[in-house]
């Protein structure tokens, strides 16, 4: 009778947040270990967006807001995704949540009845099938091919489509293979989603963080059909380095949005009204450290990029966006003896003093994943370490 619930039987730990405890350990402990998991931007959040916080907490704005957030903060959201993207949203077509991730947990929570499928891309952001199984749903994963720099296909979907789909995921910039999906290949992915009448849901929270002559284009500025069928999942973790306000929103449909809005009212309230106040600053405010973050993003990407390619056995694309690297290090396994990238991963923290995460969290098997959201002097060093190591056991 004392027994947990069903639905978290089925739960794994993200592996991300496993391997940067473990990682912490070891340097509590005195060991001197590079951490390259990290899923958040290394700068402190900018100033003015402090003091915007520090300002309404001292006006006493520090009670409960409306569930789905402050009409201001809707309307700066608004404003933002009028000014990026051309794209026309009204109040009730917004929620502002406790961050991205906690915005698509309460989608999936309304969206997905026991059995429906969602479609997840692999390699894939490791909270969405968790999710998806939390609402009672099947995750259906397609595999986006190294050679295909880890994008589906519109005719992949297509053949993966059931009766049960409900929606797939599209996540643009992505995390972990900072690769960005074409117009014209979100155009067909479009096409298909209208001709098997499923949701798209866009997670586009890397949005900002794109590098060389590739820009941005959400799937919902299209078409009006795609529009309507795509919920915008965004918010200021990664753009404006404020992973730890947590807040997040999504734009689309109002029946989706007010489902949502209803069920925040019953578990969470409101997300923190500071953390509320902040984000209005992030959005209406000066942009300048959101370009400043991204170029250094860039040229921390222009200098590392080659030497992680010069690690014997590394198979690397360059990355489009956001702030991981994800080589294939199939041959560097074989050559140095270890069966898969757990144990490899296992080996790289513990022998070379390096955590990284492997793939496989990422239902990306023979992929490790480095975040360069660090100084690039540690990044440096870090590769320096991985290349020794690899080149030792050969
Ligand atoms: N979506 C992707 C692809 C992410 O990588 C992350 C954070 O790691 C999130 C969503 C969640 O961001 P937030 O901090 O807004 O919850």
């Amino acid at each position: 009778t004392r027994q947990l619930a069903s639905r978290v039987n089925t739960l794994s730990p993200s592996t991300t947040l496993a391997i940067t405890a473990k990682a912490k350990e070891m340097k509590a402990s005195g060991i001197d270990v590079i951490g390259l998991g990290a899923g958040e931007p290394d700068y402190n959040t900018p100033d003015n967006i402090i003091e915007a916080a520090y300002t309404s907490m001292k006006e006493g704005k520090t009670k409960y807001t409306p569930s789905g957030g402050l009409p201001t903060l809707k309307d700066a959201v608004i404003a933002k995704l009028e000014n990026d993207q051309g794209l026309h949203y009204l109040r009730n077509e917004i929620m502002i949540g406790i961050g991205a991730k906690h915005v698509l947990y309460t989608l999936f929570q309304v969206m997905i009845n026991p059995g429906d499928e969602v479609i997840i891309p692999s390699p894939y952001w490791v909270s969405y099938p968790e999710q998806v199984k939390l609402a009672g749903g099947v995750p259906v994963h397609i595999e986006g091919k190294p050679e295909a720099h880890f994008k589906v296909t519109a005719e992949q979907i297509h053949d993966a489509v059931t009766e049960k789909t409900k929606a797939i995921i599209i996540n643009s910039p992505g995390n972990p293979t900072g690769m960005i999906y074409s117009e014209d290949e979100l155009n067909q992915i479009a096409n298909v989603c209208k001709e098997k009448d499923l949701w798209i849901i866009s997670d586009e929270i890397y949005e900002k963080l794109i590098y060389g002559d590739e820009k941005h284009v959400s799937i919902a500025q299209l078409s009006e059909d795609a529009k309507k069928r795509t919920l915008i999942i965004n918010g200021v973790s990664k753009s404006h380095s404020m992973t730890g306000w947590r807040i997040g929103y999504i734009a689309g449909d109002a029946t989706v949005v007010g489902a949502m809005t209803n069920l925040a009212s019953h578990s969470t309230s409101n997300p923190t009204t500071t953390s509320q106040y902040a984000a209005i600053e992030a959005y209406n405010g000066p942009q300048d450290a959101v370009e400043t973050m991204r170029k250094d993003f860039e040229s921390r990407l222009d200098r590392v990029y080659p030497q992680l390619a010069a690690i014997p056995g590394f198979k690397v694309i360059k990355p489009q966006g956001a702030f991981y690297l994800l080589p294939e290090v199939t041959e560097a396994m074989e050559k140095t003896g270890f069966a898969n990238v757990d144990d490899f991963a296992e080996a790289l923290l513990t022998k070379a003093n390096v955590a990284v995460i492997p793939g496989s969290g990422f239902g990306s098997p023979n992929t490790i994943r480095l975040s360069y959201a660090t100084s690039i002097e540690l990044i440096e060093e870090a590769i320096r370490r991985i290349h020794s190591f690899v080149k030792e056991k050969w």
